[in-house]
């Protein structure tokens, strides 16, 4: 899967990345041609468009690193943003909702995305993998052929599934599979639903009133990866009528473009789960954002050079930031780093934390209502004052403070609480300094 992805960005970024230094037009080039190699493999236009966008801002945005290049670098941040694309916020990623036995899982998508095979791979995945018993049930009533292809492969699998009782409608069979589970005492039971060559009311009319019955844990839209723009067309159909967990994607062992993958989560904000490589039964990948953006990219190393100049580089600003503190050389850049830190490290309570002696400090600060709104808003102050009064705060007398208070839509009262903790810290930091070779400092600004 995505060879031809992956192979022209090889070709963009292996040019960058022999490059030492870089023109802003290089980079404006390199990443048109990452559109058009996008767009090729048949990504949305939208999400070619916002993801060359978001590139372009953080290369802009990010000073260079040591010892790597600036094309290095890029590649650095297009697979970050790949992760990003394909990830989504990563909320409902990973695992399959099935607690409560026996839980529903219902499969919709039309006929022939690989539906019924699909059914049967994760029926196996979860009784081998999660020792789950299962019990699958096919709700195609239309084909008769479909329902004993379940069966077979029921049997190849070792997997149970509902006995054909030919003349029932849909919702009746859906019903008898949710009391055969429930009697029979399975983990989890899956409904694999008809499908349609185009999707149409009266399919969309029958999936919802299965669904009705079966109040499912997960409805996985079951596509045909190989179609690519139709395959986030149909998960946005059935998104909109039935409502789905996640979607499967299958033929992606095929030379596909690939290009439904990245643009699946985007358009539909529905998480990718599980990809089809194969015909095979345990032919059923998890799918990882990490991973796949990684094999898109084929630049592993590069990736972990740069992540490592990056850790070395942060390393050694936090050695001399502590050097500078200990001379009692603390500005409101610093101070600016430090809250920024502070949020990063889940707020004033996370940081206090990993200070020795400072839990006390860190519960007070929340008695005072010190949240990490306040953090963000102390930032913002910081981020109201000029060059000159963040080197050195001591300028700040009333005049500069209505200022930038009102530059930051805030209360100089607030204000005043920012440079009373700016002092409170600069004089624990040359305390700490005196206390020898800071070592407490050093988990605090790492
Ligand atoms: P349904 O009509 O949606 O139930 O589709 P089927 O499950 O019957 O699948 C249709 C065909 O696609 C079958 O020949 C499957 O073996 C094949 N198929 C399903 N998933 C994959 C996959 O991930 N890769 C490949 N290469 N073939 C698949």
């Amino acid at each position: 899967m995505f060879e031809n992805l992956s192979e022209r960005l090889s070709g963009v970024f292996d040019k960058l990345t022999s490059q030492g230094a870089l023109s802003e037009d290089d980079v404006k080039t390199a990443l048109r041609e990452v559109r058009v190699a996008l767009l090729e493999a048949d990504v949305s236009l939208g999400v070619a468009r916002d993801f060359v966008k978001a590139v372009t801002d953080k290369a802009t945005g990010q000073a260079v690193t040591k010892s790597v290049t600036p094309g290095q670098q890029v590649v650095k941040i297009v697979h970050d943003e790949l992760i990003a694309v394909l990830a989504g916020d990563g909320a409902d990623a990973g695992a399959l909702k099935i607690d409560n036995a026996p839980a529903p899982i219902l499969m919709v998508g039309l006929q022939g995305s690989g539906k019924t095979t699909t059914t049967a791979k994760l029926a196996r995945r979860l009784k081998e993998r999660e020792k789950k018993r299962v019990l699958m049930a096919s709700l195609d009533v239309y084909r008769p052929a479909a329902m004993q292809q379940l069966a077979v492969l029921g049997t190849q699998i070792g997997v149970d599934t509902l006995p054909i009782v030919a003349g029932q409608k849909p919702a009746e069979i859906a019903k008898r599979a949710k009391q055969a589970a429930t009697m029979g005492g399975y983990d989890v039971y899956m409904l694999d639903t008809a499908g349609r060559l185009h999707i149409d009311d009266v399919l969309m009319d029958e999936v919802q009133q299965v669904r009705d019955i079966a109040n499912p844990r997960e409805t996985l839209l079951v596509v045909d990866g190989l179609t690519g723009q139709d395959a986030v067309n149909v998960a946005t159909e059935f998104e909109d009528k039935v409502g789905i967990s996640g979607v499967v994607l299958t033929r992606m062992d095929g030379d596909g473009r690939g290009g439904a993958a990245l643009s699946m989560r985007a358009v539909t904000g529905k998480p990718i789960k599980f990809v089809g490589l194969g015909e095979k039964m345990d032919a059923l990948e998890e799918f990882h954002p990490e991973r796949i953006a990684g094999r898109i990219l084929g630049m592993g190393d590069i990736v972990a050079l740069v992540e490592k100049a990056q850790e070395t580089i942060e390393a050694e600003q936090a050695e001399r930031m502590m050097r500078r503190f200990t001379k009692g050389q603390f500005n409101m850049n610093d101070m600016r780093l430090q809250l920024e830190q502070m949020l990063k490290m889940g707020g004033m309570e996370g940081i206090m934390g990993m200070m020795p002696g400072m839990g006390k400090m860190a519960g007070q600060a929340k008695e005072a209502g010190f949240d990490d709104k306040v953090l963000t808003r102390q930032i913002a102050l910081i981020q109201s004052m000029t060059k000159k009064e963040r080197a050195n705060p001591a300028l700040l007398q009333a005049s500069r403070k209505k200022r930038i208070a009102a530059g930051s839509g805030l209360e100089v009262s607030e204000l005043n609480k920012l440079l009373k903790m700016h002092r409170q810290m600069a004089d624990m930091m040359k305390k700490m300094g005196k206390m020898g070779k800071g070592g407490m400092l050093k988990q605090a600004v790492k």
